[in-house]
């Protein structure tokens, strides 16, 4: 059965706590409290070594191909400290804001290997995007490529790599994917509408910009490779139409993310499984169009991150609730929606918890896990079974918290957001720090300073 735990972790047995990087939960919570987001080290380069290794392996130009490059997709979690282990392991960054655009040049990823995305980006992301030297811009609409061309030119650069970002009529997630004729949400240029061909006719005319690749994105958490394949099929059709129309082979295709991960029992194909049905299905979608092997891009998240952090919590309250049939036990723990229970509120998403610093006496009881907002749906996990004999100040664990957890943290009953810690080897490393007070109260020009409250 596929596990959602990362490569060092060790569960609790009898009065000894868990160990992630072999060192004791209890251990990491005396240093740094709850919540505490623990990465593990070795499953996060594991995870970094396995994408970088399918990617070369299918993609080689042995097979008839001409290789591809993996994009960790920053929004799942971006530091500074990641992205540097990221850039050693051979990655490159794609990110969606200035922000992320930030971080990643603050971690010394030279511009050239980051990638710009999101569908409504300021100008003065564009700038930045440019000053930095950006290895590529997914530009996602007509006018983004009107001000994108204004930008450069102003800028006096020459030729800015553009990629487009390409409906293709395919949505996947989890289990399913559906093919649909017509799009109708805010991301991408439509193949079927004609709208990718007339983008690229755009940038084709634009003196400042290069019309360097084609785009894909069509969904997140996918659990087979279906769905990618038939969407590439309809990007490199796409892209045979524009040579065919523009006399302009496209080099690249980006084939974005969106691979699965276990968060409870789900079994992903691993990224051996997706990069060699994604080989062969451009190698043999070329072949018909008679076009040659472009370079690929691959752009995961989730599966990077995702399974190589752990989230620490202390129980809190524990509340027995009567029910028609039998009780609930209500446990509460020290964080929620501000942190982790976003994706179960948004997308039903479910998680598995354990008992991490001893294991309790008694009988299993039916519970609830709960976060600790004025919300009543700030609801952990629905159903799960908790020995009677859980506690007050026991410490629980929740794996594959990585990604969109701390990445999407908020301040909501001005909590503070917890702290990203790395474990390897028994030593641990701050990424982030824990947020504090101080940094809440400096925004409110109203509080006095925070040497006054300190
Ligand atoms: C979010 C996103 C990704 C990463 O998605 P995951 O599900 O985390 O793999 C990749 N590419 C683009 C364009 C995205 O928006």
């Amino acid at each position: 059965m596929p596990s959602p735990w990362p490569a060092t972790w060790i569960p609790a047995a009898g009065d000894t706590p868990a160990t992630i990087g072999g060192l004791p939960v209890t251990e990491l919570v005396r240093q740094y409290g709850t919540p505490l987001f623990a990465v593990d080290t070795h499953e996060l380069t594991g995870r970094m070594d396995a994408w970088i290794q399918a990617a070369k392996a299918a993609f080689a130009p042995a097979q008839g191909l001409a290789n591809a490059d993996i994009y960790y997709a920053s929004k799942a979690f971006t530091c500074t400290a990641l992205l540097k282990i990221a850039r050693e392991h051979g990655l490159r960054v794609d990110v969606a804001s200035g922000g992320e655009l930030a971080v990643a040049l603050a971690a010394g990823i030279p511009g050239k290997e980051i990638a710009l995305h999101g569908n409504n980006k300021s100008a003065a992301e564009l700038r930045a995007a440019l000053r930095a030297g950006i290895g590529r811009v997914v530009v996602d609409s007509l006018p983004e490529i009107t001000l994108l061309e204004e930008l450069a030119d102003l800028q006096e650069i020459r030729k800015v790599p553009v990629f487009l970002r390409v409906t293709t009529g395919v949505h996947a997630g989890a289990n399913e994917f559906v093919a649909t004729a017509h799009e109708d949400q805010k991301f991408g240029l439509a193949a079927a509408s004609g709208a990718a061909l007339e983008a690229a006719r755009a940038v084709a005319a634009a003196p400042h910009l290069e019309l360097a690749g084609l785009h894909m994105h069509i969904g997140s958490q996918i659990l087979s490779t279906a769905g990618h394949e038939a969407s590439t099929r309809t990007l490199l059709q796409l892209r045979a139409s524009i040579a065919a129309d523009l006399g302009i082979l496209v080099p690249e295709v980006d084939l974005g993310g969106g691979f699965g991960i276990t968060y409870v029992d789900e079994a992903p194909p691993t990224p051996a499984e997706f990069t060699e049905k994604l080989a062969a299905t451009v190698r043999d979608e070329c072949a018909a169009l008679g076009t040659p092997a472009p370079r690929v891009s691959l752009e995961p998240g989730r599966s990077i991150i995702g399974p190589a952090m752990v989230t620490l919590y202390e129980v809190g309250t524990i509340k027995s609730v009567a029910l028609a049939a039998g009780e609930r036990s209500y446990v509460s723990f020290d964080g929620g929606m501000t942190d982790n229970v976003l994706r179960p509120m948004l997308y039903g998403s479910r998680y598995l918890a354990a008992v991490a610093n001893r294991v309790p006496d008694g009988d299993p009881q039916p519970s609830r896990l709960v976060g600790k907002h004025c919300e009543s749906g700030d609801i952990m996990i629905r159903d799960l079974d908790l020995p009677s004999g859980l506690a007050r100040g026991d410490l629980l664990a929740i794996p594959a918290t990585g990604a969109y957890g701390r990445s999407m943290a908020s301040n909501y009953n001005m909590l503070t957001r917890p702290p990203v810690v790395a474990v390897a080897d028994g030593e641990s490393q701050v990424w982030l720090r824990r947020e504090r007070l101080t940094d809440l109260l400096a925004l409110d020009p109203g509080a006095p300073t925070p040497a006054a409250t300190e």
